[in-house]
């Protein structure tokens, strides 16, 4: 891979290892070298070439030069009341800005990244989905909001456990820099966070899901066990075209035999989601008709009341009726789980916090 140039210098984490092997050795040194960098980047998350007291010193210096540990920088930062949600907003190099989110559970303490700035699938409940699409994140800038929260535990000797894809945008129309910031994210020589407990998030972008099922289902050195989420929201093409656009042009039933494809060749049990909105897919009837699309498939269901946003009219249903979509799915032996919102507070949906950064400088999203 050639070295991408950030404006004052070769961007170090856009580079692969074999990229930036290539790189040290152009300089003319030792291949080891490159190991060693890697290792101040990825395992000890350095933010500065001084830090690398292992490198020569003209090897620093050159990289001083030449070369960026391209960290964003936080605009904003909101931590949550109850302490278990922070949610960050980092401004990349060119002024744009992306949400991270770090949630604190009992064991796991779980990134939530973006992929894009903005989206271009907008769903009708979603912020990002409201402000529109500006453009692809590329690896490195996905793969530092991981290393940022793993510096921001690291100062209280914990741990990140767990990465989920589901921060602004979709990470299947940005397949390949997704997926090269997830092999960056699972190397053992990387950021090694187990495959298991990583979840790539799709609307339903049927290429990108057959291109993961061949990736999963290759040989034993790239295969890759990471858990697949849908965003379904709706089991019924009608419904489900006035929350997800992109259901115009993935049907239902053309998702579902994909799910179906990657089931087979991953052997993998696929998590449905699915923000519960009043009046509008909180009904029996939907859940009647969730239970039927799921008859033939290894599944999990997330339930979650909507996060709501300001720009759309949609609110979150009663618990009741969440209890009764529940149960229902429950009786017919579909395992779900009923999630808890979090940073209700905060505007922990993604897209709030920049949405909220937009109108307070009186910048307009391009949709509005
Ligand atoms: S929910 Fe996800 S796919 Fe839909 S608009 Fe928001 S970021 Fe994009």
């Amino acid at each position: 891979m050639a070295p991408v140039a950030a404006s004052q210098g070769i961007s170090l984490y856009e580079l692969d290892f074999p990229g930036l092997e290539s790189l040290i050795q152009s300089w003319g040194e030792r291949p080891y070298r490159a190991r060693q960098l890697w290792h101040w980047l990825y395992a000890h998350h350095a933010t500065g070439f001084n830090e690398m007291l292992n490198l020569p010193q003209a090897l620093r210096q050159r990289l001083q030069t030449e070369a960026v540990i391209s960290s964003p920088s936080i605009v904003e930062t909101a931590e949550a009341g109850d302490g278990e949600t922070r949610k960050d907003l980092l401004q990349l190099q060119d002024g744009e800005t992306i949400e991270t989110v770090l949630m604190y559970y009992e064991r796991r303490r779980t990134a939530c990244i973006s992929t894009q700035v903005g989206c271009p699938v907008g769903c009708t409940f979603c912020a990002t989905g409201q402000m529109g699409f500006r453009r692809n994140l590329t690896v490195g800038e996905i793969v530092v909001q991981v290393l940022h929260f793993a510096r921001v535990l690291s100062r209280t000797q914990e741990r990140l456990t767990n990465v989920v894809l589901m921060g602004m945008g979709e990470p299947l129309l940005n397949y390949d820099a997704s997926l090269a910031a997830v092999r960056r994210i699972t190397a053992p020589e990387g950021l090694n966070i187990g495959q298991r407990h990583v979840t790539i998030s799709t609307v339903g972008v049927i290429p990108g899901i057959d291109r993961l099922a061949d990736e999963q289902g290759a040989t034993p050195d790239t295969s890759l066990q990471v858990t697949l989420a849908v965003s379904l929201h709706a089991a019924t093409d009608e419904l489900r075209e006035q929350i997800v656009p992109i259901n115009r042009q993935y049907p239902l039933d053309s998702l579902f035999a994909a799910c179906r494809r990657y089931a087979e060749r991953t052997g993998r049990r696929i998590t449905f989601e699915w923000a519960l909105i009043h009046n509008l897919n909180d009904s029996i009837d939907q859940a009647e008709a969730l239970i039927e699309r799921l008859s033939d498939l290894p599944a999990h269901v997330n339930l979650i009341r909507l996060n709501p946003t300001e720009r759309c009219q949609a609110r979150p249903p009663e618990r009741s009726r969440v209890k009764a979509f529940a149960d229902t799915l429950d009786r017919h032996g579909i395992s779900v789980t009923v999630r808890l919102r979090r940073g209700i507070d905060i505007g922990a949906g993604c897209g709030q916090l920049r949405q909220r950064g937009e109108r307070q400088s009186g910048v307009q999203s391009p949709r509005t």
